[in-house]
């Protein structure tokens, strides 16, 4: 049994869409199939939401841009005599969609439950049209199987009661050549409908592909495979043939949005590979991400566009482990710690740091002997290593030269920031000029 995973370009339009049919279609093995939202539809409900907690009337147009846009592709994908039944299930889903943005505006208020709720709509649409279109299959609800807790206000993925979950619901299906999944949502332990996160269809499928025991996990995207930097920003990226497991998740964690960072670890823990694969170029060979060796010095280059350094002035160095401990035990990921009481953040953290620091620094801060200074708009820019090669001995020289000579100002220079990257921090201006001098000094 295989696991494919579509995401939003690929389920995007009608066209795409019957590329996918011919994908899905062609599979000699039985197959669990994980849709996203129609491309671009998550971020149309999340500012609907935006606009009806600000009881904008506009968040009606949005509401009817996405009615007919799925009621167009149902049109044209779905056979004539599923399409009235598909109209109308989807018809119930956004009828209450609506219902629920009229009560934010109403209210004024969207609390993360409501905002978790409204985007959900996305994939519970996506899966109906993909299930109706593709012939003798099944759907089975993520809502059904996928359960999170809260952890720091994050929702992560309740494992054990994940696990039970799908194989009790898998089990009265395993005779069946193809079922279709919506992924990214999920329910909490209180029953309320919840997400994996942004990007959390991959992640639904990795964990399908590992409690299952699938062949394989393919993801199906809009790109020929892994490729050394993302190409829409890096014209001259080439495709990665085969990655490990631990490289792949080096270069996802610092920002290769391909796949979703989490999503590695539970195939890798499995042993189950991934191949990534282009919906619109099926005949191109895609990457292998297994226990293989890519045997070079430097695989790829990513980047984390919205990151903001902090810094504890005037600290001792002594007080560095204290403050990025107090950091990470409270859920927030440092990137790059060093010992002079400075490290790296996601920008969405920020606010939570600036908590946490003043809580824990209180006294120190009250006194006057340090103060805090939260630098923002930078972007973090790694370069990843292979895993069965050292990193170069001077890549952290070589990579602050490739900036130096173009002018690029850094705000925090390179360093190792784990076993197999080194990064720095630039302002985010500078990040495609970056990136691009990066890639031409390591990879080509
Ligand atoms: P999907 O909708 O299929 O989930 P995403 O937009 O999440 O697709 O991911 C695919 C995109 O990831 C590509 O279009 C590309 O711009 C971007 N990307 C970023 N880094 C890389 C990389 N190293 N290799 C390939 N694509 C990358
Ligand atoms: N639709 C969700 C998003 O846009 C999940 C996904 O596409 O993986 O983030
Ligand atoms: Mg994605």
């Amino acid at each position: 049994m295989k696991v494919l995973k579509f995401g939003g370009t690929s389920v995007g339009t009608s066209k795409s869409l019957q590329y996918v049919k011919s994908i899905v279609e062609s599979q000699t093995e039985p197959c669990i199939v994980t849709v996203s939202a129609l491309g671009g539809i998550t971020n149309r409900l999340i500012e609907c939401s935006g606009r009806a907690s600000n009881a904008d009337p506009s968040f009606h147009d949005i509401i009817s841009e996405i009615r007919t846009r799925h009621s167009d592709v149902i049109e044209s994908v779905v056979p004539p005599t599923l399409s009235d039944r598909c109209k109308d299930a989807v018809k119930v889903l956004i009828d209450e969609l609506e219902l629920v943005c009229n009560a934010v505006a109403l209210l004024r208020e969207l609390t993360p439950r409501s905002q978790d709720l409204i985007v959900s709509y996305g994939e519970r649409m996506s899966c109906l049209i993909v299930s109706a279109m593709i012939e003798n299959s099944v759907l089975c609800d993520s809502l059904d199987f996928i359960r999170t807790r809260q952890v720091y206000g994050k929702s992560v993925l309740d494992s054990e009661t994940t696990s039970a979950l799908i194989q009790e619901k898998f089990k009265p299906l395993a005779g069946h050549k193809c079922v279709i999944v919506p992924g990214f949502i999920a329910r909490d332990n209180e029953e309320h409908i919840s997400n994996l996160g942004r990007g959390g269809s991959d992640y639904t499928a990795a964990i399908l592909a590992a409690e299952l025991k699938a062949t394989v996990l393919e993801i199906w995207t809009d790109v020929d495979g892994f490729m050394t930097a993302d190409p829409r920003i890096v014209p001259d990226a080439s495709v990665i043939d085969n990655l490990s497991f631990v490289e792949a998740m080096e270069l996802c964690n610092f920002g290769a949005k391909v796949v979703y960072p989490p999503t590695i670890y539970p195939v890798f823990s499995a042993n189950i590979p991934i191949l990534i694969k282009n919906t619109f170029n099926a005949e191109a060979k895609g990457t292998l991400i297994a226990e293989n060796k890519s045997g070079r010095g430097v695989v790829g280059v990513s980047a984390i566009a919205k990151t903001c350094l902090i810094s504890l002035v005037g600290a001792p160095a002594e007080w560095s482990a204290r403050m990025i401990n107090s950091l990470t035990r409270n859920g927030v990921e440092t990137l790059m710690p060093n010992n002079k009481c400075q490290c790296g953040i996601h920008a969405s953290d920020s606010a939570r740091t600036m908590e946490i620091l003043n809580g824990k620094f209180a006294e120190e801060l009250a006194s006057g002997i340090v103060r805090i200074e939260l630098t923002s708009d930078l972007s973090t820019i790694a370069i990843i290593g292979s895993a069965t090669e050292q990193m170069p001995d001077n890549a952290a020289e070589q990579f602050a030269s490739a900036l130096n000579c173009q002018g690029i100002p850094v705000a925090y220079a390179p360093c190792k920031a784990s076993t197999g990257a080194v990064a720095c921090m630039v302002p985010s201006s500078f990040l495609n000029q970056s990136l691009n001098a990066i890639h031409s000094s390591f990879i080509i």
